[in-house]
């Protein structure tokens, strides 16, 4: 007898237990569902023979609280006085040695809907039918006792992995993961890595990513709806229009409008919204919210633990200096190390990576990360190239306010940085507020800050030293107040570009393997993250620029 407690199991849901229980897990336990090609040709099928059916037997949603399973059967058609179920499958039958085969996660899932079908309509059904398109073929399945015994068996073990808080392990068939959708959530071949350092993984986490991020820079510019377009309107300009499908985020600088329509059109395709100040501070952001709580309970569970935190913030640590360090390497070679001061800057720095290691707690990671940075910065401007103009040569770090050209920049890009942290936090279902090493002390979310240490300098210092160093500021890019100095329009627009290219750019990971966009890197390094109390721990925090 089914769970009482329990929402009927959907029979499509069946399909995915047989592939692999993990992807039957994550997408009715956590929720999680990403539509691909696949999926979107699968709905166009489908919709398709709803729209040939005819009859009395068109397609049925059926519920059975006997059975505890509730589905949509394709198609029910009469023949000789027995009722037939079919299911059309997009792809190829199974071939063998004879005839076409179902295969058996449509065997199991044309079988239950046989059952339904039985339950509910109260009819003889004595055999299910497969219909596969690419191939054309018609296999005809005897609903007997030995197929009800499966189905009945499928039942019972999804019903006790959604009973579960634990996620299955990944399947041991790599091969069933280069075609599952899920993939790029799951990270398989990432897994498999975590447990066996000579594994080889594939990429099956996409390189690129599929939207792009609309700036919306210019003053009095408004953001509005067009349909299922967002339309940018700038004063005395005519309006250009961005399809939903093809946006994953919109910034709005200084005072550029949005209306409510436009805003719902976001919510309801998942466009994330930023807003940033003209002076280049984040705002705040938009977003219809992080998913299933599920995964935001095992967070604050897991990163509760404060030897796990612990373990945590050493890691982050480690791999925010090392980062730094490498950077300060590669561009000095061939300099006068000592006379820019690097000899004494790597000191503190190799010590801070060596006391981070063994750090007994928070505060002690705090400050190890604190020299290292006070170290890394006094050597950042002797980076940059005899030619910048001395009005564009920074002095140290300056943040609240910038106070002069380069930290204006770099602050603008953290900025950036900052939003784009936050989107992925949010799209792997995680809760931006519980961190491991910044506390809530500002509006910032902890989390946030903390991951964003594993980006700053591939993502910010690196492009912008390297901007600097071909020249490409001008003064008129920068508004001085007083001691303060700002991005003016065109140094906005030249700090976004900066930006969204190195983002764009392809880097091979170094546990990995494989090569990435930066913007891509992003979301997998959140993913490696919540590995470390959903999956194989080991991979988070160990991509240091070299
Ligand atoms: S990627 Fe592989 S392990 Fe993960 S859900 Fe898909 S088939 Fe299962």
């Amino acid at each position: 007898m089914p769970d009482p407690t329990l929402l009927p199991l959907r029979v499509m849901s069946l399909h995915a237990l047989i592939y692999c229980e993990r992807l039957f897990y994550l997408e009715e336990v956590e929720d999680i569902c990403v539509a691909d090609e696949a999926v979107y040709a699968w709905r166009a099928l489908h919709e398709e023979i709803q729209d040939q059916a005819e009859g009395p037997f068109e397609s049925h949603v059926l519920e059975s609280e006997s059975l505890g399973l509730r589905g949509k059967v394709d198609c029910i058609r009469s023949r000789d006085g027995s009722v037939i179920p079919y299911e059309h499958k997009r792809g190829r039958s199974r071939k063998g040695d004879g005839d076409p085969d179902a295969w058996e996660t449509d065997r199991i899932q044309a079988l239950a809907y046989g059952l339904l079908v039985r339950d509910c309509l109260g009819v003889l059904v004595q055999e299910v039918r497969v219909r596969y398109h690419e191939d054309n073929a018609l296999v005809k399945i005897a609903l007997d006792d030995g197929g009800e015994a499966a189905v009945r068996t499928a039942i019972a073990r999804a019903n006790k992995l959604r009973a579960s808080s634990e996620r299955p392990a990944v399947a041991k068939n790599e091969h069933l993961c280069v075609h599952c959708s899920l993939a790029p959530v799951c990270l398989p071949e990432e897994e498999r890595l975590a447990g066996d350092p000579s594994w080889e993984a594939i990429r099956l986490f996409p390189a690129d990513p599929d939207v792009a991020t609309l700036h919306v820079v210019t003053p009095g510019a408004h953001v509005g709806r067009s349909g299922e377009c967002l339309t940018v309107a700038c004063p005395k300009e005519k309006a250009n229009e961005y399809g939903a499908e093809t946006l994953g985020a919109v910034v709005l600088h200084g005072n550029a409008q949005i209306s409510t329509q436009a805003l719902g059109l976001c919510a309801a395709k998942g466009i994330v919204v930023h807003w940033i100040t003209g002076g280049g501070t984040y705002l705040g952001s938009f977003s219809v919210g992080s998913g299933p709580v599920q995964r935001r309970i095992r967070q604050f569970t897991a990163l509760s633990d404060e030897g796990r935190r612990l373990s945590l913030a050493r890691k982050l640590v480690r791999g925010k200096v090392a980062g730094q360090f490498h950077f300060l390497l590669r561009a000095t070679r061939g300099k006068d190390r000592k006379a820019i001061g690097l000899e004494s800057a790597a000191m503190t720095m190799r010590s801070a990576l060596r006391q981070a290691q063994a750090a007994e707690g928070i505060e002690t990671l705090r400050g190890l990360e604190g020299s290292a940075a006070h170290a890394y910065f006094s050597v950042l401007p002797a980076l940059l190239r005899q030619e910048v103009p001395p009005a564009l040569r920074p002095e140290g770090r300056s943040r609240r306010p910038p106070r002069d050209p380069f930290n204006a920049a770099l602050s603008f890009l953290y900025a950036l940085l900052y939003k784009d942290v936050l989107a992925s936090i949010l799209s792997v279902g995680l809760e931006p507020a519980f961190g491991i090493l910044h506390e809530p002390r500002s509006s910032a979310h902890p989390l946030v800050l903390d991951l964003m240490e594993l980006f700053r300098v591939p993502l910010a210092d690196m492009p912008v030293v390297a901007s600097f160093n071909r020249l490409q500021w001008a003064e008129a890019d920068f508004v001085r107040t007083g001691g303060k100095v700002w991005l003016s329009d065109s140094g906005r627009r030249k700090a976004i570009e900066v930006y969204e290219r190195r983002k764009e750019e392809r880097w091979k990971h170094p546990v990995t393997g494989y090569s990435l966009s930066y913007a891509r890197l992003i979301e997998l390094e959140v993913r490696l993250f919540e590995k470390e109390w959903t999956g194989t721990p080991g991979l988070f925090a160990r991509m240091a620029v070299r």
